[in-house]
Formats: C-alpha cells, sequence, structure tokens
C-alpha cells in the first residue's frame, strides 16, 4: 500500500506472475516538456505510483525526469511504457525495449506491453516473444498486451506457453466490456482501463453516476474510478492538474453497492469511434 495526497492508502492486487501493481495508476498521454514533468512530479507527490508512458506519447525521457526528481525510490514505483506497432518483430521488440530504457533513464520496465496488436502487419506473435526474452533478461519485469482480442490472447498464449500479465483495453461505463473482463479473468489476465473516464466526455451528468457521488459524498469522476475497481479492472486516469489527480486516486475509502455498479454498467452504449483493434491500427 501506499498514501495517496489524501492519506487514502492506494492497494495492491498480484498479477498472474505474483508482482504487485497498485490498483490506479496515473495516465500520462500528453504531458510533454517541462509542464508534463511538472504534472507528472505532481501525480507521484499525490500519491501515484504506477506511471503509465507508451514510445508514442513522446514522453519517456519526461517521465525518466520525473522519476529522477521524484524522493521516491525506484523501487516503490511501478512503470509501464508500450511498444509501437512500427517495432514490432523479436528483435524489433528488444532494440525497442533498449531505446525506451534509455530515454526513461531506467534499468527496468516494471511492466512492458504490445501497445496495439496491428493484425494487418502479422507480427504480434513474435513481438510477444521478444517480450518473453526481455522478461528472461530482467530489462522487463512484468510483460502484457493492450487492445488484444480474446481471439488473440488464446493465440499469444497456444504459440507460446506464456500468458499475459495485463491486457489494457479502453474501457469506462459507456463501454464496459463485460465479457472480454470475464474472460481476462477466467485465464488469469489483470485488465486494465484506458480512458477511463472517457476523456471527460459527458460521463460525468449521467444519472447513475450523479446519484451515486450525491449518495456517497464524492465527486463523479471518484464514482466512475470506483466502478472500475469493483469489476476488477485498473484504472489509469489521466490528469495534469494536482487537485484533480488527488480526487481521482482518493477513491479506496468508499465502495459502490452492486446495485450501482449495475446501474453504472447500464450505461453501455459502445467504444469511441475507429477503435476497434480488428481494424484500428497504430504504428
Ligand atoms: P481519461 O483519463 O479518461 O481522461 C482524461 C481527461 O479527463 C483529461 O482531459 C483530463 O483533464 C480530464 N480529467 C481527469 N480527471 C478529471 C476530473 N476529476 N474531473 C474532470 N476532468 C478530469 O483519458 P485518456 O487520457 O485518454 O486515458 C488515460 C490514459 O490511458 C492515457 O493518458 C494513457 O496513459 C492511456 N491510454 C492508453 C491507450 C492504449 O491504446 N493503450 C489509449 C488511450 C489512452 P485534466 O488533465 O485537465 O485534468
Amino acid at each position: 500500500m501506499t498514501e495517496s495526497g489524501n492519506g487514502t492508502p492506494i492497494p495492491t492486487v498480484d498479477l498472474n506472475d505474483g508482482r504487485p501493481i497498485p490498483q490506479i495508476g496515473l495516465g500520462t498521454y500528453a504531458m510533454t516538456g517541462d509542464e508534463g514533468v511538472t504534472a507528472i512530479d505532481a501525480g507521484i507527490a499525490g500519491g501515484y505510483r504506477l506511471l503509465d508512458t507508451a514510445v508514442n506519447y513522446q514522453n519517456e525521457r519526461e517521465v525518466g525526469r520525473a522519476i529522477a526528481e521524484s524522493p521516491v525510490a525506484r523501487k516503490d514505483l511501478f512503470v509501464t511504457s508500450k511498444i509501437p506497432g512500427r517495432h514490432h518483430g523479436f528483435d524489433e521488440a528488444i532494440a525497442s525495449t533498449e531505446e525506451s530504457l534509455a530515454r526513461l533513464g531506467l534499468d527496468h520496465l516494471d511492466l512492458h506491453l504490445i501497445h496495439w496488436p496491428n493484425p494487418s502487419v502479422g507480427k504480434y506473435v513474435d513481438t510477444w516473444r521478444g517480450l518473453i526474452e526481455l522478461r528472461d533478461r530482467g530489462l522487463v519485469t512484468s510483460i502484457g498486451v493492450s487492445n488484444f482480442t480474446a481471439d488473440m490472447l488464446t493465440e499469444l498464449i497456444e504459440a507460446t506457453g506464456v500468458t499475459p500479465a495485463v491486457n489494457q483495453v479502453e474501457l469506462h461505463p459507456y463501454f464496459p466490456q463485460t465479457a472480454l473482463v470475464d474472460f481476462h479473468r477466467s485465464i488469469g489476465v489483470q485488465t486494465e482501463s484506458w480512458s477511463p473516464l472517457y476523456r471527460d466526455g459527458g460521463l460525468f451528468a449521467e444519472d447513475p453516476i450523479t446519484e451515486a457521488a450525491a449518495a456517497h459524498g464524492v465527486e463523479p469522476a471518484q464514482v466512475v474510478l470506483r466502478w472500475h475497481v469493483e469489476i476488477g479492472s485498473i484504472p489509469i486516469p489521466k490528469s495534469a492538474n494536482p487537485a484533480r489527480q488527488r480526487t481521482n486516486a482518493d477513491i479506496f475509502g468508499f465502495s459502490l453497492t452492486p446495485a450501482e455498479v449495475v446501474a453504472i454498467s447500464g450505461l453501455e452504449r459502445g467504444r469511441m469511434k475507429d477503435r476497434d483493434p480488428l481494424t484500428h491500427e497504430e504504428m
């Protein structure tokens, strides 16, 4: 457990490789330059220990600077990055990771993911073999994927015998991904939620969320983030604002009732436009 800026403990859960991961993390997309470093510093000071970056966010240097400046010991942080589509392949995955570590100024990542499966490229199994090699070499502690379907996860496991520790997917009350989360649970994959707040895109005004917020005396964003915890996922909300960062992390002092969870999941209407991993590819 770590203390958030509000004194709220951030608990951990164990991944399928036995490593603990915090139950909420800081998304760092768009946190670049000096402002980005300041925002990430504030996040660490506010209690976040899980930092989520990616080659394609072009801010691994900023994350590394914040870690170097932070009074929090490296061993108490949990740093995640992601291999981009243009680096798919066994050798490419290894080179990509070595470059990420150099930019971050770190000797290992706590979690490294394949960012998108990019099925038309046809190399996600080779990339996965590269991640297994990186884990065996100690450059990456836990290995996982992002935006993988159940069929793609099954393919990786059948090809290599190694089950990803994490699948980070689009997940929020408008797109609860109930079947995929259940599948993850059945095979021991931890779900992580990207865009957990639906990018502040109207979710906070929905009745089941405002009603639960009033009932528990918390903010709508806290209800949404607590909903992720209740369904067994790890949200990685992005906020560059220190006050919102602290509010977002302060979700372990209350819980939602089963009826509230069902009502919030009932907001389902579908994924963000154009983010279907069978067709959306990112290089
Ligand atoms: P998000 O976390 O759902 O929403 C971020 C937006 O919500 C920002 O505009 C932020 O503004 C605002 N916000 C945050 N807390 C708030 C609060 N309490 N009240 C009101 N507004 C609030 O969206 P996201 O950044 O797309 O996703 C989070 C992270 O997931 C990313 O940063 C990235 O690390 C990861 N991600 C991964 C993938 C993938 O393919 N694996 C894809 C997308 C994202 P302020 O900064 O001004 O607070």
